[in-house]
């Protein structure tokens, strides 16, 4: 747990989430933000910023991300998905909690990351 994480205060439930899926190192829930109907982040229940410094439990969250999208993509109907880590500032991440995006996408909807 890291103080002032957005992601760890989720984790620790204090900021309400729309949970799609929870183990004992792994939280899935609905981005407030979504690109699409159903986009949902994969995050590992202890803090680290990037893969790199989770080299232990980041398999485990790319395994249950994979597991996870045939669901994620059923559940909208959605033609594929993009499922992707943005790994480190340089690559788009904003917030500092190792996450993967599940993004259902539908034929031509331009939404590629
Ligand atoms: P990044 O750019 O770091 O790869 O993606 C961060 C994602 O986290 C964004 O898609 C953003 O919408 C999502 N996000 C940021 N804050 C929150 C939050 O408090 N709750 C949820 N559910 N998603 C968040
Ligand atoms: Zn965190």
């Amino acid at each position: 747990m890291s103080e002032d994480c957005i992601f760890c205060s989720i984790v620790a439930g204090d900021i309400p989430n729309r949970t799609v899926y929870e183990d004992d190192e792994v939280l899935a829930f609905l981005d407030v933000n979504p690109l699409a109907e159903g986009h949902t982040l994969v995050i590992p229940k202890e803090h680290g910023e990037q893969v790199a410094d989770l080299p232990e439990v980041a398999p485990t969250v790319f395994q249950r991300a994979a597991e996870l999208t045939p669901a994620v993509r059923d559940a909208v109907d959605a033609d594929g998905t993009t499922v992707a880590v943005n790994d480190g500032p340089a690559a788009g991440q904003e917030v500092p909690h190792l996450h993967v995006h599940i993004v259902p996408r539908e034929e031509g909807d331009g939404a590629g990351m």
